[in-house]
């Protein structure tokens, strides 16, 4: 320990190192806080990219694990710590680097808020897509971890089409460019792709080349009220069916309904079993509402009502981005599952997801990106009664189980962190698997890398 912290600081400022115990505990684990997480022997800040470097060549030379870092707002614990490691947190690198309206990119740290980047291009006229909920908090360099998504990906995609190039500190400290800045370009492998959803068990993304997009104009949001799940998911097929493209297709089942109520007083229909939301971005989101607003009606919505301005619109979207936060308040603990099925598959997924929470007796409330297929069934229980913990985890791998059969995937946007790594080898299949783990083993062949994670 004293060697490695004598190491450490020849190549980095004081103030970059944190070694007091109570605060290292402070950066042991993401938001997935039912996940198992270790001790870290200290947390380093880095600025620069040489400092990166030096952590790295460290932590190779001593043989000490590396757990890169953004914000910790990650599902699936996967930024928790291991015993003994290097908490590398990089939300210091923080800056901007460039902004290009011409060439339709940003250039940045990892360590910029998702948010503050949307803020920033949308003053020149761009927008930045991927926009998942917790965008005020979490970190460029988390969203090419995770490879994550959010609420307007059903029309703009997820993060993976908007990384076109990175600058990457390996596990040797060697420094690699990936990618491009240019609108095209098919030079050898995709390694940038490759180290988007890596989720830091490759290398430390040190700077991002992202694409941007003209701003579109504002959205408007149509809210309908269902007697079911299953009549909701019939409106999103029908809507697809149709070729629209809404900019977001959003659902909160009954009881995340409630939750949001009981948390925010948002004034939501209690009533009702599943809420719908969607929005356009189009010229006249107005017709395109009014044509939605017939399909709901069609797939037997029982109220359907566009918001009146851009302010009405925003409070709907609050109260869906508040869903997992509110979930969480239901009981003591949380499991947060992020299955993705075929959108055609979404009602059985839904009516599956609420058998299983009858079949254990518990509350699992469901909010989804309805127009991705991407549910998140929250299972809400008590982390002090052995048997309800217990029922949980159970129902949280059955909803897994009944996602694969339906064609979908494990995970939609979460990732695999330490909660689904027994899933993954299923969902991939031994060849598929020996592949993955090939390639860990050429990026990071000591294993030092946010080990633990993924498999
Ligand atoms: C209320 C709430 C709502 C959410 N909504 C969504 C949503 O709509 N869509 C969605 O996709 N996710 C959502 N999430 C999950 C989470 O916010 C995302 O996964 C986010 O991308 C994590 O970013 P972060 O900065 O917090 O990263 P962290 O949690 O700190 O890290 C995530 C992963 O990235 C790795 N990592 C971080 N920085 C680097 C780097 N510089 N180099 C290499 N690896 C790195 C870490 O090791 C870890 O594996 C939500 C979370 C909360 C709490």
């Amino acid at each position: 320990m004293d060697d490695l912290l004598a190491q450490l600081r020849a190549g980095l400022p004081a103030d970059a190192l944190i070694t007091d115990p109570d605060v290292t505990a402070s950066y042991a684990h993401d938001m997935a806080s039912f996940c198992a997480a270790g001790a870290p022997a200290v947390v380093v800040l880095p600025r620069t990219v040489e400092q990166v470097q030096h952590v790295m060549r460290t932590a190779t030379a001593l043989r000490v694990p590396v757990v890169p870092q953004g914000a910790r707002t990650g599902l699936s614990g996967a930024a928790n710590a291991t015993d003994g490691c290097i908490v590398l947190s990089l939300t210091k690198m923080d800056r901007i680097l460039e902004i290009s309206a011409v060439d339709r990119i940003a250039v940045v740290e990892p360590g910029v808020i998702n948010a503050t980047l949307s803020r920033a291009v949308a003053e020149q006229g761009l927008s930045y897509p991927p926009d998942p909920s917790s965008w005020e908090m979490c970190t460029i360099g988390g969203n090419i971890g995770t490879a994550s998504g959010g609420l307007c990906c059903v029309k703009y995609g997820v993060t993976a089409e908007y990384v076109l190039g990175l600058d990457v500190v390996l596990a040797d400290g060697r420094l690699m460019t990936t990618g491009r800045r240019t609108a095209k370009g098919v030079a050898g492998y995709d390694l940038t792709r490759l180290f988007v959803g890596s989720e830091g068990s490759l290398g430390i993304v040190v700077k991002a080349v992202l694409a941007l997009r003209p701003s579109p104009p504002r959205q408007l949001v149509l809210a309908a009220e269902f007697p079911s799940a299953a009549a909701a998911c019939d409106a999103v097929c029908r809507i697809m069916e149709r070729g629209h493209t809404p900019s977001l297709l959003e659902l909160m089942d009954g009881t995340t309904i409630r939750a949001v109520n009981a948390m925010a007083h948002m004034g939501l229909p209690e009533t009702t079993e599943a809420l719908l939301l969607a929005a356009f971005d189009t010229p006249d989101p107005a017709a395109d509402l009014a044509a939605v607003g017939e399909l709901c009606a069609a797939a037997g919505a029982t109220e359907v009502v566009p918001a009146e301005d851009v302010a009405e619109s925003e409070l709907l979207l609050q109260a869906r981005r508040l869903s997992l936060t509110a979930l969480e308040a239901v009981r003591s603990a949380t499991m947060i599952d992020d299955v993705c099925v075929p959108r055609s598959r979404l009602a059985a997924m839904l009516d599956g997801t609420a058998a299983i929470a009858e079949k254990y007796g518990l509350t699992i409330g469901v909010c989804a990106h309805a127009g991705d297929g991407n549910t998140h069934p929250v299972v809400c229980f008590d982390q002090a009664d052995p048997d309800e913990s217990r029922r949980a985890r159970e129902s949280f791998d059955e909803i897994m189980a009944l996602g694969l059969e339906l064609g979908g995937t494990i995970t939609g946007e979460h990732g695999v962190g330490v909660l689904k790594k027994d899933w993954l080898a299923r969902e991939l299949g031994p060849v598929g698997l020996e592949m993955q783990r090939g390639i860990k083993q050429t990026f990071d062949p000591l294993g030092l890398l946010n080990p633990g994670k993924l498999f």
